[in-house]
């Protein structure tokens, strides 16, 4: 209800010819753009935004108004002039507001595709901010003052950190095992055992991209076993290179046999094939050493005899999305020459990235504590039960009285990224159930719907009867806590 106070701008009326109070507003109570857009409060909109974006919003706030008006469900209350300045401002902020925001991540789940894989280290983010505002040296040789090449930014650094002879990047790594096939092997055969015919999601599904970069894949062997003489027998005249795939969303357990990167090595020399192999996430350090599983990496794979190594930038290495290709100079110079390399190649901004994620593994001694993602995977369980008891009071009070909470040291968290689908983290966080048992899965619903609502959402995971929140990636509680007493207004 508009207060006699307030004064309501509208149509073809003056003012206290509004009607009477009871009435629903209709369409000619609405005012004119031109007269929205004449309030001195909406002139300092105007003033700060500029007359497309105010204009444009007041016309759909309006137009909506309209329409609601039409059916008699319209209320003065909204059309006095503060109601309409606030909805304007409420429509501005909204069309302002970046779509991409940062959430909180208590999935378990610490390199989660769906939530931007790795976090970006302190290097690589200022070497961003310093340079994306800047010409640079990206395609510029800086000692010859002639055109450089974008590749020889971090080439020198992945053949130091891997012991390839030659290496370059793509924009992931799904476009660097496409790409080299495209290169090595359109139109003729790559052996795979049929045991590593992995789907990552998203559709990157190893038959489909060998069908998209014109090669034809050869199976070989079974689901569970795979010998030498399968991949021996499948050798002839159109085959192009031998493969080996990281499985690395899953494991085949039990009666199994697969032939390892040096055996299969000793076989693609013989025959005077390449072996190529597709690491999904590839750690360049022995991840055994922090205590956590080990995961092949891409210097072993090439010292086994592999000649090309594919693994992705953002999943346990640590930088941005990148797809970066090790090996042998010759093959690498193919596949850097294919005209699919123009079109895949990484942009200034994520190169920048990953360039200064490479030179933190050069201090390899502080890299659980420079690279984020290795500093969550390592981060100790005592300390992530210090945040669930440092949290515990404050979300209790911001759940109550529908919600009770406790703290849980008993929750198995994963790596993520399709990397070591088994190994789980044993990790800490809180228990949020519902006090009422009946209609408990709703209440848990609704609870998860508030958090995802917050200004910076909160994202846990629904099991049974409880919402998890495990707090390993939560390093700071601060921040956290901070937004929480908005969350009873949400949850009414
Ligand atoms: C993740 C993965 C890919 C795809 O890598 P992106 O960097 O996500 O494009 C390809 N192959 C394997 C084995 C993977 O695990």
């Amino acid at each position: 209800m508009a207060r006699p106070d307030e004064s309501v701008v509208h149509g073809s009326k003056a003012p206290g010819e509004t009607g009477s109070a009871s009435e629903p507003a209709g369409p000619k109570d609405l005012p004119a753009v031109d007269r929205l857009l004449r309030l001195p409060d909406v002139t300092a909109l105007l003033a700060e935004h500029g007359h497309t974006l105010v204009a444009g919003q007041a016309r759909m706030l309006l137009d909506g108004l309209r329409a609601q008006a039409l059916t008699g469900s319209l209320d003065r209350a909204d059309i006095a002039s503060a109601a309409l300045v606030g909805a304007l401002r409420h429509r501005i902020d909204a069309t302002l507001a970046p779509a991409m925001r940062a959430v909180f991540n208590c999935t378990g789940t610490v390199i989660h595709t769906n939530l931007g894989r790795a976090l970006l280290a302190d290097a690589a983010l200022q070497q961003v901010m310093a340079l994306m505002g800047s010409p640079n040296n990206l395609e510029y040789d800086l000692a010859s003052g002639g055109r450089g090449d974008r590749d020889s930014l971090v080439e020198g650094l992945l053949c130091q950190l891997t012991g390839a002879e030659a290496a370059t990047v793509v924009n992931n790594n799904a476009a660097a095992v496409l790409l080299s096939l495209a290169a090595l092997a359109r139109d003729r055969e790559v052996i795979v055992s049929r045991g590593e015919l992995v789907e990552i999601g998203g559709a990157f599904r190893i038959p489909d991209v060998m069908t998209a970069a014109g090669a034809r894949l050869v199976e070989v062997g079974t689901t569970n076993r795979t010998h030498p003489r399968d991949y021996e027998n499948a050798i002839g005249e159109r085959s192009a290179l031998l493969m080996k795939i990281h499985t690395s969303n899953y494991q085949v357990q039990g009666f199994t046999a697969s032939v390892d990167e040096a055996t299969l090595a000793g076989i693609a020399r013989r025959h005077g094939l390449p072996l190529v192999s597709d690491l999904g996430a590839g750690s360049l350090i022995d991840l055994s050493a922090h205590g956590l599983p080990r995961e092949p990496m891409p210097q072993e794979q090439l010292a086994a005899g592999c000649q090309l190594v594919t693994f992705s930038g953002d999943k346990l290495l640590g930088g941005p999305q990148a797809g970066l290709i090790v090996g042998e100079r010759a093959l690498v110079d193919r596949i850097r020459k294919h005209p699919m390399k123009r079109a895949l190649r990484m942009s200034k901004l994520p190169l920048a990235a990953l360039e200064a994620t490479l030179r933190l593994y050069l201090r390899p001694e502080r890299l659980a504590r420079d690279l984020p993602t290795l500093r969550l995977l390592t981060r100790p369980l005592a300390d992530i039960l210090a945040t669930a008891n440092a949290l515990h009071a404050d979300v209790e009070r911001a759940v109550a009285p529908r919600y009770s909470v406790q703290v849980v040291d008993d929750l198995l968290g994963q790596i993520g990224s399709g990397s070591l689908p088994i190994d789980r983290l044993p990790s800490a966080g809180l228990a949020i159930a519902p006090i009422q048992k009946k209609g408990a899965g709703r209440a848990l619903d609704e609870l998860a719907t508030a958090l995802r609502t917050l200004p910076r959402p909160v994202i846990g995971r629904i099991t049974e009867d409880r919402l998890l929140l495990d707090l390993r990636c939560i390093e700071n509680h601060f921040p956290f806590a901070a937004q929480l007493p908005l969350l009873p207004d949400r949850l009414a």
